[in-house]
């Protein structure tokens, strides 16, 4: 027999906050993520707009019973909406934002809610930067505090070795803030062990980056020409500099009026990324892929905040479904193998398969950093498809998981958190020792398990 979760306590909140309920005018809008195929029905929504608003709608929800899921955006909602949200208090931070640039210190604070475009924006007005993803509508919490994967990662590693501070409200209701010197545990698992496990983050600290500018851009071909862009990007992946961040997509655009020409309709190959060095040494590392004449070469110094357009990432909430794994080196044949999939002549249903380059700095481990401060294997495998309507998902999946599949024997156990789209075990994001003391800190920091991450220890 199921019973009604009492949501009382939460209708007493400050009028500051909205509480939404199922059957209230505003409750399918505010329970709707930004991966629009995934449908998430709560006992209740909340929009704090402080961080004190945060602490009561915790001590609300422990009040009545209910459990809490913290959500910045949505992005990574198709995991959280595989578990039954019937006694969750899903709490939404899009209105808990805001960017303080401390330029002298080399830092940036960042509310828990806050989108990356806004940071990147107000790191640059300092001639800085930060370890953002391709998309400037990732939440900066969901994303930094599960490790991350910039365009400065082969250089810089993974954004969670960024973190200098994280304030967190823990199913008490009371504010902790970890550091390296203060609640260092809890530090340390924050940094890589998914936010959502031990409580809301409220704010996080960030060390900048010193590049105001940044060689990046994208070189593109028609599909037809993917057998000699992958096996010639695969052989100079390979020896790339670790300046070097690249990703390969080959990529699949429906007929429409709102796409440029060159996307609309299209099937390609799409080379992008970024390259950390001088204008004349970047063209020297780029040139064997220039000398592959593409059709269309954007790559060039462009302000560093512009760096967010170059993946051309939808411009707003998407419904998609996707899998991923890890990649070890790729030989001949697995470039064969890939092209099999999703080559000239195939369809595959998906809107693009990338092979993102790992390696670098990233594979090496950092000394004071936490849970996940490297990246095992040399390149991460990300299937995505459309899903409009259940039927599609239902596809897409497959279509998803067959280029996965058509890849296993190349691939590791281990996954990279923020491109597991789905629920997968979490423990493939760990080495054996430290999922162990990860789970024993939650244990720790959340007894009666009241958060839900997308991703549960
Ligand atoms: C278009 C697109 C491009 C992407 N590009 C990249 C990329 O280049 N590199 C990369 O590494 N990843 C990338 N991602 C993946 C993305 O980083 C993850 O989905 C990330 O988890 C999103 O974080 P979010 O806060 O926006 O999402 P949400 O779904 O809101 O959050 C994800 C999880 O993070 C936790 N969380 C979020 N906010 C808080 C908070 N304030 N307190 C506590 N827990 C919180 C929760 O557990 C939540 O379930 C991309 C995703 C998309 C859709």
């Amino acid at each position: 027999m199921t019973t009604t979760p009492d949501t009382s306590t939460l209708s007493t909140l400050d009028s500051g906050c909205e509480v939404h309920f199922p059957g209230d005018p505003g409750y399918d809008a505010a329970s709707t993520p930004w991966n629009l195929a995934v449908e998430q029905r709560p006992a209740a929504v909340a929009v704090p707009r402080t961080i004190e608003q945060v602490s009561d709608v915790v001590r609300a929800a422990v009040a009545a019973g209910l459990r809490v899921a913290p959500q910045s955006t949505g992005h990574g909602a198709a995991a959280l909406g595989e578990g039954s949200l019937a006694d969750v208090v899903l709490v939404r931070l899009h209105e808990l934002t805001g960017v303080t640039v401390d330029a002298a210190a080399g830092t940036v604070r960042v509310l828990g809610g806050t989108l990356w475009q806004d940071v990147a924006v107000a790191a640059a007005a300092h001639g800085r930067s930060v370890l953002h993803g391709s998309a400037g509508d990732v939440g900066v919490v969901g994303y930094v505090l599960s490790g991350g994967l910039s365009f400065y990662a082969r250089r810089h590693g993974v954004a969670a070795n960024s973190v200098r501070a994280v304030e967190v409200i823990t199913a008490d209701g009371d504010l902790r803030r970890a550091t390296a010197d203060e609640d260092r545990d809890l530090f340390w698992g924050l940094r890589g062990g998914g936010a959502g496990n031990f409580g809301i983050v409220v704010a996080v600290e960030l060390g900048l980056l010193p590049y105001a500018d940044v060689f990046a851009g994208m070189l593109l071909w028609d599909r037809e020409r993917a057998p000699e862009v992958v096996r010639a990007w695969a052989e100079w992946s390979r020896t790339a500099p670790d300046s070097a961040t690249t990703s390969l997509r080959v990529m699949s655009f429906p007929p429409l009026p709102e796409l440029p020409p060159f996307l609309s309709g299209r099937d390609l190959v799409v080379i992008d990324g970024a390259i950390l060095e001088t204008d004349e040494r970047a063209a020297e590392v780029l040139a064997p892929l220039r000398a592959l004449s593409p059709e269309m070469d954007t790559f060039g110094r462009i302000p560093a905040p512009a760096l967010l357009q170059v993946h051309m990432d939808p411009p707003g909430p998407t419904p998609a479904v996707a899998d991923h794994s890890v990649l070890g080196p790729l030989d001949d044949a697995a470039v064969e193998a890939f092209l099999a999939q999703v080559g000239p002549g195939t369809r595959s249903g998906l809107m693009f398969a990338e092979l993102r380059h790992l390696g670098g700095q990233l594979a090496k481990p950092v000394a004071g950093g936490g849970v996940l401060s490297s990246v095992s294997g040399e390149y991460a495998l990300m299937c995505l498809a459309p899903a409009p309507t259940p039927q599609a998902a239902v596809a897409g999946r497959a279509a998803a998981f067959s280029v996965v599949r058509a890849m296993s024997a190349w691939s590791r156990v281990a996954l990279v958190p923020t491109f597991a789209e789905t629920r997968v075990d979490a423990s493939r994001f760990y080495d054996g020792y430290d999922w162990a003391a990860l789970c024993r800190l939650r244990d720790e920091v959340d007894p009666g398990r009241v958060f839900v991450a997308n991703h549960p220890l």
